[in-house]
């Protein structure tokens, strides 16, 4: 599998972007997880085929993970769009999506040329979507938000969406190949969010191979860039990627 790290930042950061990765699998499914306000540029910066995205995962609702879609959906419009595109999310999503479509673009629901199917992906047994076993997880966070596991049958990657991991994503992680996880803070001096010291136990004791920290608090991270570069060389399977980085597994 190739992830590519859309922007790795939280909801202000105006340097990093709101954190999104896009997944190619073995088998060329290509999965965009999770689209805020920042992330339809950069999509389209670096994907020029309209028809390219397969399934688009939408971890929660807060505005830097899911205000980006009318837009995504909107420019997809613009390049004539054939295929039709899976999005998948908790119960509820298809309601989400068009009200902010009909919010964003009034009218422009009823003109697009391509299809929109919705898969709820609750948390209990896998689900297989354009052959890629899809498994998702409550966590800890302010609004309700699922993360998920991608397992193309040859690799596992666990995209973490906001929230503090709870025992479930812990069993789900178990030996995955990357986990992309949420870390605010240093400590867990916020509630409701991941921590750094909370992701190298996490990623400990579920023996994931490579972690990758994203969505820090902008301020944290400039401020305490010693700090976390100091764990980082202490833990060398833990990295900190930036809007462009690229990881092959
Ligand atoms: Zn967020
Ligand atoms: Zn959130």
């Amino acid at each position: 599998m190739d992830v590519f790290f859309i922007g790795v930042g939280e909801a202000c950061d105006a340097e990093h972007g709101n954190t999104s990765i896009h997944i190619t699998t073995a088998d060329q499914v290509r999965i965009l997880c999770d689209c805020g306000f920042s992330v339809p540029h950069t999509y389209f910066a670096n994907y020029h085929d309209p028809d390219l995205l397969d399934i688009l995962w939408l971890s929660h609702f807060h505005g830097d993970h899911f205000f980006g879609v009318p837009l995504l959906l909107l420019r997809f419009w613009e390049m004539r769009r054939t295929r039709p595109l899976i999005i998948t999310g908790q119960s509820g999503t298809e309601a989400k999506v068009f009200s902010a479509m009909d919010l964003a673009f009034p009218g422009f629901r009823a003109k697009l040329c391509y299809d929109l199917e919705f898969h709820d992906i609750e948390p209990g047994a896998g689900h297989q979507v354009a052959g890629v076993t899809l498994h998702s997880v409550q966590t800890d966070h302010s609004q309700r938000n699922l993360g998920i596991l991608v397992d193309d049958g040859y690799n596992k990657i666990y995209y973490s969406g906001d929230g503090r991991p709870t025992e479930e994503v812990t069993e789900l992680m178990q030996n995955s190949d990357l986990a992309v996880h949420e870390a605010f803070m240093l400590d867990e001096e916020v509630h409701h969010h991941g921590s750094i010291t909370g992701c190298l136990k996490l990623a400990e004791k579920s023996s994931v191979k490579k972690l990758a920290l994203v969505h820090l608090d902008r301020n944290f991270r400039r401020e305490s860039a010693s700090v976390i570069e100091e764990i980082l060389d202490a833990n060398p399977s833990v990295i900190l990627p930036v809007g462009g980085t690229r990881l092959t597994l």
